[in-house]
């Protein structure tokens, strides 16, 4: 789906990692980061430096059922 209309940005929840926005597709789950031209798919180095940003935060937040 996504190949063909695009991702579809959950904008309620993006939120900043200190370096980019980011967000997930409504329709296909993937990670999309905030370009100037606006939402695209994270690429895998990005989606990684991502993931070390996020740090503890959000493993807490998983460990408590709220991510
Ligand atoms: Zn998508």
């Amino acid at each position: 789906m996504c190949s063909i209309f695009g991702h579809k940005p959950d904008r309620g929840h993006a939120r900043h990692d200190g370096r980019d926005y980011w967000t997930s597709c409504r329709r296909c789950n993937g990670q999309l980061i905030r370009d100037v031209d606006g939402w695209r798919a994270g690429t895998a180095a990005e989606i990684s430096f991502h993931d070390s940003l996020r740090g503890d935060r959000d493993e807490q937040r998983a460990a408590a059922g709220l991510g």
